[in-house]
């Protein structure tokens, strides 16, 4: 399937690794001008080369000064990724304030900094689309991950607010929620607990253990995400707008 994205200049934060990188390459397969993000130079280079993305961006997108940065090099985009994001994995009574700000700070205002540029510019167009990468814990939210879950469920709520402003127009607006996906943060969790396990046996035995809902059973894998959310970012997506597209293997039991 031609998804029709030749040429369209697409940014996709945090995109040196994991699921970021993942769509990425899928944008780049289907001929988009993908703009490559991270905070290290040689990172990015790297990135730049393997995927054969057309640019890379070397900036904290978490920061004003980084926004600024792409900003100035990228006035206008056709598609924007808000896949940055962490994860602190800590028990509630143990975050602090400061954990709880990184978070909002990295996973909410970056996307709310980037979309308010270029949601107005692409407005302005009549054209484009924005994706946010939440996660199924905005809705499933473990006790475990309160400040990720709650980051994540503000995006949902994030991305509805800015769908809202396209009306009329070809712009779109949308979160994507994946499930547990085989990063490298992921393999180096499941290998840590299971180190006699390969790291396809260890995600199977993770996602029977701790993820046991998921309907497919085993790790997603990022190619799955990205090739997901390229077909959401490509002009045969123009239906889908201000809605939350579950990519989780079925782990949430719910019929919608
Ligand atoms: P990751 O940590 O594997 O990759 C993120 C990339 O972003 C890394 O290359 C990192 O160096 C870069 N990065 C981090 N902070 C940055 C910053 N401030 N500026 C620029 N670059 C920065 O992450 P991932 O697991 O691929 O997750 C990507 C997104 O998908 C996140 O929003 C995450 O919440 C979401 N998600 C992940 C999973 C999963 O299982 N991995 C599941 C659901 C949702």
């Amino acid at each position: 399937m031609d998804l029709g994205l030749t040429d369209a200049t697409a940014l996709v934060t945090g995109s040196t690794g994991g699921i970021g990188r993942a769509i990425a390459e899928a944008l780049a397969r289907e001929g988009a001008n993908v703009i490559v993000n991270g905070r290290s130079e040689a990172r990015v280079t790297a990135a730049v080369q393997e995927i054969g993305a057309a640019h890379g961006l070397v900036a904290d997108l978490a920061t004003e000064e980084g926004t600024a940065v792409a900003i100035e090099r990228f006035p206008e985009l056709d598609v924007l990724v808000n896949n940055l994001g962490i994860f602190p994995d800590a028990p509630f009574f143990e975050e602090s304030d400061d954990t709880w700000r990184q978070v909002l700070e990295v996973n909410v205002l970056s996307g709310v900094r980037l979309a308010r540029h270029y949601l107005q510019k692409m407005l302005e167009r009549g054209s484009g689309r924005i994706i946010f990468i939440a996660s199924e814990a905005a809705i499933v939210p473990p006790p475990e991950m309160a400040s990720y879950s709650g980051s994540k469920a503000m995006q949902l709520s994030l991305s509805r607010s800015l769908a809202d402003l396209t009306r009329g127009t070809s712009v779109t607006v949308n979160t994507v929620m994946p499930g547990t996906t085989k990063t490298e943060g992921v393999v180096e969790l499941v290998q840590g607990l299971y180190p006699d396990l390969s790291v396809e046996e260890a995600g199977r035995r993770f996602v029977r253990e701790e993820r046991a809902t998921s309907l497919i059973q085993r790790l997603i894998e990022p190619e799955e995400i990205g090739n997901f959310v390229a077909f959401v970012a490509s002009p045969l997506a123009g239906a889908i707008n201000g809605t939350a597209l579950r990519a989780d293997g079925g782990i949430v039991h719910h019929m919608l």
